[in-house]
């Protein structure tokens, strides 16, 4: 079963992946981890992607899509693989599609992982750091015992700039404007799925299973 993971920054779409690659015997492929990975085995397409990243450019898409091509050929994608943060464009989709032909393969379904607005910023605002050890807290997962103050040492805490409910707003905006082509055009071939992240992680998981038996 090949499939493709979408879903807003809060959704929880990686911890999702990672729990269904265990589930369904097949690896979950983060776009992010490939390039890791290359980078440390210094293969060429690793060093190829690391000399545009050493100049601050955008990877070209076909160094990822040749990325992918050599990860999809491993014995261990055999049964399926869970791809994570690619493809990120139309343009990249229909290039999987190829790619995935050559050897015989198509996508299955793509899995959006879906929240309102307002809850994607309660949970990616909710983190807080304190200003003198650095300590990290999640109101909603991890809160301090006294509001405000760090447990460890009392300092004061606050909301890192990436954490400010304005930018976890715009984070999530940019992300739409990039992905609802993505969305429309799974739509659009009966590909997709969309699961609602909501009433806990081991519940979600048990939507996307039952979702996918009868997909
Ligand atoms: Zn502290």
């Amino acid at each position: 079963m090949n499939l493709i993971m979408l879903g807003p920054p809060g959704a929880g779409k990686g911890t999702q992946a990672a729990m269904l690659a265990v589930q369904l015997g097949i690896p979950h492929v983060a776009s992010g981890d490939l390039f890791r990975e290359a980078l440390k085995a210094e293969t060429e397409l690793g060093l190829t992607a690391k000399s545009y990243m050493d100049r601050g450019e955008l990877v070209p898409d076909e160094v990822t899509i040749a990325m992918i091509r050599e990860r999809l050929l491993k014995s261990d994608c055999d049964k399926g693989i869970i791809l994570d943060g690619f493809p990120r464009t139309i343009e990249q989709t229909k290039a999987l599609t190829e790619l995935l032909a050559e050897q015989g393969k198509t996508i299955d379904a793509a899995l959006f992982i879906d929240a309102s607005e307002d809850e994607l910023v309660r949970r990616l605002s909710s983190r807080w750091t304190c200003r003198n050890c650095q300590a990290i807290y999640n109101l909603i997962s991890n809160p301090p015992r006294e509001k405000g103050k760090c447990d460890v040492c009392g300092g004061e805490l606050y909301q890192r700039a990436d954490d400010v409910p304005e930018t976890v707003r715009n984070r999530i905006r940019v992300y739409w404007d990039q992905t609802s082509p993505l969305i429309d055009y799974y739509r659009d071939e009966g590909l997709l799925i969309t699961i609602e992240s909501e009433g806990g992680i081991d519940h979600v998981q048990a939507k996307i299973l039952e979702a996918l038996q009868s997909a």
